[in-house]
Formats: structure tokens, C-alpha cells, sequence
């Protein structure tokens, strides 16, 4: 069988010479050469606006070291982004447009002009940004973090950011059980495939990710690969997951996208385990509680601050504002973009009374 390398390397800080020190190690585990004088895309997570103290954007110091190793080839870099809302923000907030200015060209794919490409799923036909296939080479630099629909979202997720405008949440409402839209993210990533694929695990987001209802967690690493796949099953691993546990893993393998056995050089058992999603379901009990109704979302008053994006995300219209959010749950398809964009982690998942006494009598949490 043949084998896919991943690096696993420490990096305890994102000071800048131990990014770099971090990078070069991760480049030369992978026997990555970049060509000198290539035209090169990085692919950021910048989500939402949200500061680098928050953790759910790639860190810029990563991305801006990232940048002075490939000047030395004499890179022409673009770091390219779409975000769930506000891009041009997005890029400022997260200090990556300081950062990087000086050696990229920063664009918001938004503005950017679109090709038709044919996907094989009921969509037929998807709208991308056209420099994705200009460019020598395409590096998507990911986050390590848990998410609440998707349960991880590192490489193969953050390619969902090459999908643009409202298309984002709208393909919530087209692929609403989980199973089909994690194969329209490996649909997506078998169109554009990044050359080097790299996860920013020096601090992560654990729990209810990928935005502000998660938790930052100091982990200290950095994963790399050629595969974003291979990337990614790594990923889950090292913060407890079982690869079958990723649903567009799960599907990943049953497709036979991914049939290489994976080598780690670097840190091979590294573990830090990650708090679970709520929406996790791992065990029995879960599963029964499940079945008594799934939880409904609701939202935290005392958090909201009324400014109405949650309602604009929604892909179904779910949510009213009167004036605060209210949530329609006949409409709600539980996709969870309402928490994804909440600058404020107001939305949550609320339990049924049942299932609030039956994990009272049971001690399940
Ligand atoms: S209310 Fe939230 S979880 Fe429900 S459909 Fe709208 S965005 Fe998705
Ligand atoms: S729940 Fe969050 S996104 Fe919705 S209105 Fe309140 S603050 Fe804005």
C-alpha cells in the first residue's frame, strides 16, 4: 500500500522564530521544494472577524512567516479568503492584512470574477473563484478546531470558504442530512486540490467551534501534509477522535478517497484531547437521548446584542428578530450557521425538559 507522509512537529508559541523554525522542520519532513518564481494562493480560516486572541482564525504570525519562507523562491503570494460574512473586515480584525501585507497581495475572493465547474452531486454546477485555477500552486493553511455540525474542521472544511456569497449557507438548506454535506466538501476538494495543506494547532478551539462558543486550548503543534485528508485524520486523532467519528472521513473512506497508509514523522503520539462538540454523539445514551427529540436552538439574551446576522445567515428563515432572534424551530434544519456567525456565542442548543431529566437521573452530560 502506498504511503502518505504527515508531519506532526511541537511549536509552543507563535513567536516568530519558532513558527519558522517549526515550518522549515514541517517542509522537510514532508520533502516539500517550493520552485522558485511560482504564483501561489494560501487559503487561510478566517471565518468570521474575530482577533487573533480568539483563535478561530489562522494566527498571522503563522501566516506571515509562512510568507517570508516563500519569498526567499521568489513567490508571487495571494492570501485569498472568503469569509462567512464581512471579508474585508475579516481581514483586518484577524491582523492577518497587517501582517501579510508587505509580502502578499490580500484578496477578498468576493470581489473576484467566478468559473462554472461541473461537481458530481445534485447541484450539477458550482460557481468558484477563477484564481483558483490560475495559480502554480494552492496552500491551505487550517485551524484546529472542533465543529458543532462537522465535528472538525481543519483542511477539508476550510476549502468550503472557496464557496462564495450566500451559496455558503444556502447549501445548507440543498444538503441538509450531515452524510450529504460532508460529500459535497470532498466534492470540493476533488476539484481543488492544495499541493501542501497545513493546520495551525498551536492554540485550537475545543467545544461547541468554529466560532465564539468555542474555547481556545494551548496545544502545540503543527500538522502538515501533501493530502488534506490524510491532514485531517491526523488531526482528529491527535485531539481524541476515532477517524469514523468525522462524518466526511467517514465518507471519505467509504468513497475510497483516501486509501493510503498514513506514515507520521515527527511527534507520532502526540495527544491533547479536545472537548467534544455538544452535539457529539458518541455513545448510547446519546443515541437514545437522540431519539427523544434532538436539542433546539435558542439564544442567550444576555449575550445578544441584536445586530441581526444570525437571521441573515439562516438559510432557511428560521429566526425573526423581535428584536432580539427568535427561532421558528419548524423551519430550523439545525445546520447551526446561526452560531457559526454570532459574534457574541449567544446562540445554543437547548435540551427538552425530558431530556434534561433523563440526563439529571442518568449523570450524562
Ligand atoms: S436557526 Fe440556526 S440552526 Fe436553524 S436553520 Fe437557521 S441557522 Fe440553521
Ligand atoms: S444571536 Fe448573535 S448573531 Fe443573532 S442577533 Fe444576537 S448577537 Fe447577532
Amino acid at each position: 500500500m502506498k504511503k502518505e507522509i504527515v508531519s506532526v512537529v511541537k511549536c509552543n508559541s507563535y513567536k516568530p522564530r519558532e513558527i519558522k523554525k517549526a515550518l522549515k522542520q514541517s517542509f522537510k519532513n514532508l520533502e516539500f521544494d517550493f520552485k522558485q518564481g511560482l504564483k501561489i494562493l494560501i487559503k487561510p480560516n478566517i471565518l468570521m472577524p474575530a482577533k487573533p486572541s480568539a483563535h478561530i482564525t489562522t494566527n498571522p504570525t503563522l501566516l506571515k512567516e509562512l510568507c517570508k519562507i516563500l519569498k526567499n523562491y521568489n513567490s508571487k503570494i495571494i492570501i485569498a479568503e472568503s469569509s462567512a460574512y464581512n471579508t474585508d473586515k475579516a481581514f483586518k480584525v484577524s491582523g492577518i492584512e497587517k501582517a501579510c501585507r508587505n509580502y502578499a497581495k490580500i484578496l477578498n475572493l468576493e470581489k473576484t470574477k467566478k468559473v462554472q465547474i461541473e461537481i458530481p452531486n445534485k447541484l450539477k454546477k458550482l460557481m468558484l473563484p477563477k484564481i483558483l485555477f490560475d495559480v502554480d500552486l494552492i496552500i491551505n493553511v487550517a485551524k484546529l478546531k472542533t465543529h458543532s455540525l462537522t465535528k472538525l474542521t481543519c483542511c477539508v472544511k476550510n476549502q468550503y470558504g472557496f464557496i462564495i456569497g450566500e451559496s455558503k449557507s444556502s447549501f445548507h438548506k440543498i444538503f441538509t442530512k450531515l452524510k450529504d454535506f460532508s460529500d459535497l466538501l470532498l466534492d470540493i476538494n476533488e476539484k481543488i486540490k492544495p499541493e501542501l495543506n497545513i493546520i495551525d494547532g498551536v492554540i485550537g478551539l475545543e467545544g461547541n467551534g468554529p466560532g465564539t462558543s468555542g474555547s481556545p486550548i494551548k496545544t502545540g503543534i503543527i500538522i502538515s501534509s501533501k493530502d488534506p485528508i490524510a491532514a485531517d485524520i491526523v488531526a482528529a486523532k491527535t485531539i481524541g477522535f476515532k477517524e469514523n467519528q468525522i462524518p466526511f472521513l467517514k465518507r471519505a473512506k467509504k468513497r475510497n478517497l483516501f486509501n493510503k497508509e498514513i506514515e507520521i514523522i515527527g511527534e507520532k503520539n502526540f495527544k491533547k484531547n479536545y472537548k467534544k462538540p455538544d452535539t457529539f454523539s458518541n455513545s448510547l445514551t446519546r443515541a437514545f437521548l437522540n431519539l427523544l427529540g434532538k436539542p433546539k436552538i435558542n439564544f442567550d439574551y444576555e449575550k445578544c446584542i441584536k445586530c441581526g446576522l444570525c437571521a441573515k445567515k439562516c438559510p432557511t428563515k428560521a429566526i425573526n428578530l423581535n428584536p432580539f432572534p427568535e427561532c421558528n424551530h419548524k423551519k430550523c434544519i439545525g445546520c447551526l450557521c446561526c452560531a457559526e456567525v454570532c459574534p457574541v456565542a449567544a446562540p445554543y442548543l437547548k435540551d427538552s425538559l425530558l431530556r434534561r431529566f433523563i440526563k439529571k437521573i442518568t449523570g450524562f452530560s
